[in-house]
């Protein structure tokens, strides 16, 4: 096997071996195709490319010090996936081929899921689009699913270190009652300008506010928001926030730890009361806040040069329980099996 320099992974595309595929046609989902090309062919009037019926998830696996390979949450972004397709009128993904999928894949690409020591992780995107031509607006009747795999470095190369968020209220990511609950491109596409301009002026991301009234903090970017203050652990409550199963899991780990969980609607203003404040999803798990600037407003709100004790906390528990080195009482790990 040729040697693979783990350390120089990022976040960038990398061609692995294989990806798995399955398509929906005459009202049934195929078989899985296994496929070594990284290109898919579609019509060139097809739904996915002009009408943004499509949806993806994004999740990883784990190798641990024990040897064994395991997908955290494999269960719940089947059932998110459902969810998206359910949204944007897709045919839904059965739960078992979304499992099956993403196990082939893993499994047939062995040999880039990182050690342990690397500190790296094998990202999981599986990916869900209307394949079928449709020039008037109408749901495809055709979809195909793909699930490709590739290694990823360790979010944080520098440590678990603050960074800095912007709130810009002349950019909305999502509707109030359309798609931000979602997981589709979308919403990437919406937040794409303002995101830049925030990397531009030095900031990480766009911290969203709610739409509607401007009033309530919504999502954080492409992750969503939470705040410690004192022993509460405090996550906005929104209908246009992507239901983030980091942050979900996060409220679990809080529970068992003693904290007290809120899901609530969360004022602009409140972010003065947090002692920290931090970005959650799959690529970091917490990415921890310096400071919030309401450019708007001119106010800052800071939360300290470092990452706070209950972030770190959660972090390493979470990160615990992916790498199997923190008990998974609540079965959240599948392990891959290789035989
Ligand atoms: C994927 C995503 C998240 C994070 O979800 P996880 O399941 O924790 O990875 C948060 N916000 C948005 C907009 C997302 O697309």
């Amino acid at each position: 096997m040729e040697n693979i320099n783990w350390s120089e992974f990022g976040f960038g595309y990398t061609k692995t071996d294989f990806n798995v595929r399955c398509t929906y046609k005459d009202g049934k989902w195929g078989e899985l195709e296994v496929s070594e090309s990284d290109q898919v062919n579609v019509h060139m009037a097809c739904t996915g490319l002009h009408y943004g019926q499509q949806a993806f998830e994004g999740l990883k696996a784990f190798q641990g010090p024990d040897g064994n390979v395991r997908i955290f949450r494999l269960e719940e972004n089947g059932k998110r996936l459902q969810n998206s397709c359910h949204g944007i009128m897709m045919a839904e993904l059965p739960l078992d081929i979304f499992e099956k999928a993403i196990l082939k894949a893993v499994q047939l690409n062995k040999k880039w899921i990182p050690p342990y020591e690397s500190g790296a992780s094998l990202y999981i995107r599986p990916v869900l689009f209307g394949s079928g031509a449709q020039v008037g607006v109408k749901p495809a009747a055709e979809y195909t699913f793909v699930v490709f795999v590739m290694p990823v470095g360790p979010y944080f190369k520098e440590g678990f270190k603050p960074t800095d968020y912007v709130i810009y209220r002349g950019y909305d990511r999502a509707a109030p009652q359309g798609t931000g609950c979602y997981k589709v491109g979308g919403n990437y596409a919406a937040s794409l300008r303002s995101g830049e301009l925030a990397h531009d002026k030095g900031y990480s991301a766009v911290l969203f506010l709610d739409s509607k009234e401007k009033k309530y903090i919504d999502e954080c970017g492409p992750a969503n928001f939470f705040g410690i203050e004192g022993n509460k652990y405090v996550t906005p409550k929104s209908e246009s926030i992507l239901p983030s199963i980091t942050n979900k899991s996060l409220c679990q780990i809080a529970e068992d730890l003693g904290l007290t969980v809120e899901r609530r609607p969360i004022a602009v203003d409140e972010l003065a009361n947090f002692n920290e404040a931090g970005a959650c999803g799959t690529a970091a798990v917490i990415s921890p806040i310096r400071k919030i600037v309401d450019a708007d407003n001119n106010i800052e709100y800071t939360f300290g040069e470092e990452a706070g004790e209950t972030s770190l906390k959660l972090y390493e528990t979470l990160r615990g329980i992916q790498y199997g080195t923190v008990e998974d009482k609540h079965n959240w790990n599948t392990i891959v099996d290789f035989e």
